[in-house]
């Protein structure tokens, strides 16, 4: 008993006096670190680290920023949900610090006078998709959808085929979501077949609009029907369709996904989109549409609420207007130069290692509900399936994709200039699990 290891754990006052910990009080604040050195004695406690180790241990969990940790995805999912869906441009980040002081985000410096909120933001939406008689933009897409069917229905009824009664992820039941708006929601169809004729069936004077939800993360296939705006927009109340993706204008390598402009063209009175999907933006939700719609939105007092700050609206300005977005970037990029890149990588491991890394296929995917039948033809590294826990948990943080018991690393949505930062990573977790 006298060896138990864990007598060795260092005190509390002893490892806060490391420099790298004294530093990080100066940082964080005293809580945070003392929090960070009670974990490390916990995880020395528990066998997890050697008690030598602890000191270490507690200096990595107060690395880097506080708040959110930055992930290196390399899971091939462009639009990765649990990472904060698309990553911004340069300019987008260059225009956040730009904004994150005093701006003119409602105010003329010519006439000094106030100015509409975002009026450039809005502009460059209007640019962007020229169908579109004007625009808003509110704090995600869920909001969108839920401004606008709370100012076009309130009180009467919004028609939705059964085919798209969906739950998009993350909470987003779309029968829920109308239902808080005091909305009530008319179904019609079925499952897998609408009609023109069902949604005709439920026209009448207490429908306030017809809503038409693109079904972004699922495909049903087989015996199925569905009804296209133009034929919606016939009878007579106004159409709104979720788009979902935020597709401004076709994309051919998207055959499958909606975007506003067709959506306004064939009739549609509002689309509703998100920022941060497929446009590539910061998260927002987009409102394209008939002018007189959009100012009776823009009027509700719901629309103040659900506004969004200079931020998003900087970000999403120069998302519009700046170099194709990451997101656009990464779903386009060769396959060939992603197999060229996997082999740079895979001889440099060899180098650190010894050992020889396979470079495998790799299917990437757009993800974050957005084309779910587009695959993505790239490669990956193959390494086993426990290196996705090392990896995960290093500094940077990479996230691999575990596939038929292997820890895929696709570098496809990894910043070039960060690939060395990635060989680094992967050095890390062999070295550990060799432990
Ligand atoms: C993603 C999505 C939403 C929700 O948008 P958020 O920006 O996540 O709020 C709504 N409808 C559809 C069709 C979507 O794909």
């Amino acid at each position: 008993m006298t060896d138990d290891p864990r007598r060795d754990i260092p005190r509390t006052d002893v490892v806060l006096a490391r420099p790298a910990l004294v530093t990080a009080t100066e940082r964080l604040g005293p809580a945070a670190v003392r929090e960070a050195v009670r974990s490390a004695q916990a995880a020395a406690r528990a066998g997890e680290i050697v008690p030598a180790a602890v000191g270490e241990y507690a200096e990595s969990l107060v690395a880097g920023p506080p708040g959110l940790a930055p992930v290196l995805n390399a899971t091939g999912i462009v639009v990765h949900t649990n990472l904060g869906r698309a990553p911004l441009s340069d300019a987008a980040v260059e225009a956040l610090i730009a904004a994150s002081g005093y701006t003119d985000v409602e105010l003329d410096l010519t006439t000094g006078k106030r100015a509409r909120r975002g009026a450039e933001a809005l502009a460059a939406l209007l640019l962007a998709c020229p169908a579109a008689e004007d625009a808003l933009v509110v704090n995600n897409g869920a909001a969108a959808l839920v401004l606008a069917t709370t100012a076009l229905a309130a009180g009467k009824e919004v028609i939705v085929s059964r085919g798209e009664l969906v739950e998009i992820g993350d909470g987003f039941r779309l029968p829920d979501l109308i239902a808080a708006t005091g909305a009530r929601l008319r179904e019609v169809g079925t499952t897998n077949r609408t009609h023109l004729a069902d949604y005709a069936d439920a026209v009448g004077s207490n429908t306030g609009c017809i809503l038409k939800v693109h079904p972004s993360n699922f495909q049903i296939s087989g015996f199925t029907s569905s009804v296209p705006i133009d034929q919606l927009a016939s009878l007579g109340p106004p159409v709104v369709a979720d788009l979902g993706s935020g597709l401004l204008a076709p994309d051919p390598a998207l055959p499958e996904e909606p975007d506003a402009a067709t959506a306004l063209g064939l009739g549609a009175a509002l689309v509703t989109a998100s920022g941060d999907k497929l446009l590539g933006g910061p998260q927002a939700g987009l409102i394209l549409g008939r002018e007189e719609l959009v100012t009776r939105l823009r009027r509700h007092p719901l629309a103040r609420a659900l506004r969004v700050d200079k931020l998003t609206l900087a970000g999403l300005h120069a998302t519009l207007t700046g170099t194709i977005p990451p997101v656009t970037a990464y779903r386009r990029i060769d396959k060939q130069a992603l197999r060229q890149r996997c082999d740079r990588l895979a001889a440099q491991l060899r180098q650190r290692l010894h050992e020889p890394i396979p470079v495998v296929p790799s299917t990437g995917h757009v993800g974050g509900g957005g084309a779910p039948g587009v695959p993505l033809p790239g490669w990956a590294l193959a390494l086993p399936e426990e290196y996705a826990q090392s990896l995960r948990t290093g500094t940077p943080a990479v996230l691999a994709r575990i596939e038929r018991g292997r820890c895929l690393v696709d570098p496809r949505c990894v910043p070039t200039d960060r690939d060395p930062e990635l060989v680094d990573a992967i050095e890390a977790a062999a070295r550990e699990l060799d432990r």
